[in-house]
């Protein structure tokens, strides 16, 4: 069992990266609500792909804001990283037990990862010694029903509160477009290879200065390779995947041997 906070409840902070008005993060509450006490803290804005920041160079604000039905939350106006350390350090009137971040639009798959504001906001977590859940819907478009990815998301906490997850790990959930009944089960992952279609526009301002966006459309994937998050999700099965913060290439170690005896001399002291 997760520690429980004063008042015997599981305390789950509630974040995501697109901002606190977007309805995958209040399908989400919502759905989490029956586990325990829920406290929305998010960022004010979208923070989708802006990765992992730790706010030093402003101050950073909380506010109390009404979201659409009535459920009272909290802004910041820091990333989602940024809502999780005010959480974890004492911004909150209760300490946190669990933190979810989501649901997403749009999922998070293979190196998405590596930008993503929601999983950054587990990995903020993991780093804080707090169990974490990213959750994404593999939805870009506007309008997106997050019911279902929610529901997934309460069931995943639910076993990961029973079920405690290895110091410094974190499960990254992607959850199929679709209801709940119509998904095909779930497969635990690692992580694909994304194909990025970035392209560069090039423009000029006013004053004849080029500026840059970086564009293009959504990334695609190699979904052939079975067992991947990318695989699994193509396929309608909700993704598991563990992630941990040590990216230590462990394989090559040996293989780059030589170079410590290369490197030796140039080092060290005669
Ligand atoms: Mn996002």
């Amino acid at each position: 069992m997760l520690p429980r906070s004063e008042g015997g409840q599981v305390h789950i902070l509630v974040t995501n990266d697109d901002g606190v008005r977007s309805m995958g993060v209040l399908a989400l509450a919502r759905a989490l609500a029956g586990l325990g006490k829920v406290t929305i803290l998010a960022p004010e804005h979208n923070w989708s792909a802006g990765g992992h920041n730790k706010t030093m160079h402003k101050p950073l604000r909380i506010d109390r804001v009404t979201l659409a039905d009535g459920t009272e939350a909290l802004a910041s106006n820091g990333a989602p990283s940024d809502c999780v350390a005010l959480a974890m350090l004492g911004a909150l009137d209760e300490p946190v037990d669990l933190v979810v971040a989501g649901v997403n639009q749009g999922a998070n798959l293979g190196e998405d990862i590596t930008y993503s504001g929601t999983v950054a906001a587990a990995m903020e977590a993991v780093i804080g010694g707090l169990p974490a859940l990213a959750v994404s819907l593999d939805c870009y478009e506007p309008g997106a029903e997050f019911a279902p990815a929610a529901e997934v998301a309460a069931r995943v906490a639910a076993a990961v509160t029973r079920m405690r997850l290895p110091e410094g790990t974190f499960l990254n959930v992607n959850v199929p477009n679709r209801p709940l009944s119509m998904m095909n089960g779930v497969r635990l992952t690692r992580l694909g290879r994304r194909l990025y279609r970035d392209v560069l526009v090039r423009r000029r301002d006013p004053r004849g200065r080029p500026y840059y966006w970086i564009g293009g459309d959504v990334p695609a994937a190699d979904e052939a390779v079975e067992g991947t998050d990318i695989w699994a999700v193509a396929h309608g099965h909700v993704s598991l995947t563990p992630l941990h913060m040590d990216m230590t290439a462990y394989a090559i170690l040996p293989s780059l041997q030589p170079l410590e005896a290369i490197l030796e001399e140039a080092t060290k002291a005669p």
